[in-house]
């Protein structure tokens, strides 16, 4: 077992991104299952923050799940699949005008289309 003791090592590269934050001390791990399961390099960073959840913020003690950045789409979409359509989206994009929008916003803000009523993440044809 290695334990990594430096709290604010930075990522080892710029290439990861973080696509997931742990919302508890396992889910994190089952993402990163997931995503080695469908072929997407990942990794779990930060579980040695759980012992000083006494002084950070505590949506920053969970584990959070890393992916190599020309993986990061093909990952979020992953990562939306496994929760299903009930997912939160952090943003929608305008499909006329391919802004994006707050979650909150009804219509673009930038050209007043309507949300599509179903944001169902099968856009990313190029
Ligand atoms: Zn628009």
């Amino acid at each position: 077992m290695a334990f990594r003791s430096r709290k604010n090592a930075p990522p080892p590269s710029d290439a990861w991104v973080k696509v997931y934050r742990g919302t508890g001390p396992t889910d994190a791990y089952l993402i990163r299952d997931w995503l080695h399961r469908n072929e997407v390099p990942a990794q779990v960073r930060g579980e040695n923050l759980m012992s000083l959840r006494g002084d950070i913020p505590i949506w920053d003690a969970w584990p959070t799940v890393w992916a190599p950045k020309e993986h990061q789409e093909r990952a979020l979409q992953l990562i939306e699949a496994f929760f299903g359509p009930t997912l939160v989206h952090p943003a929608w994009q305008c499909p006329r005008c391919g802004e994006e929008n707050a979650p909150n916003f009804a219509s673009c803000w930038s050209c007043g289309t309507d949300r599509p009523s179903r944001p169902d993440g099968t856009q990313g044809e190029k």
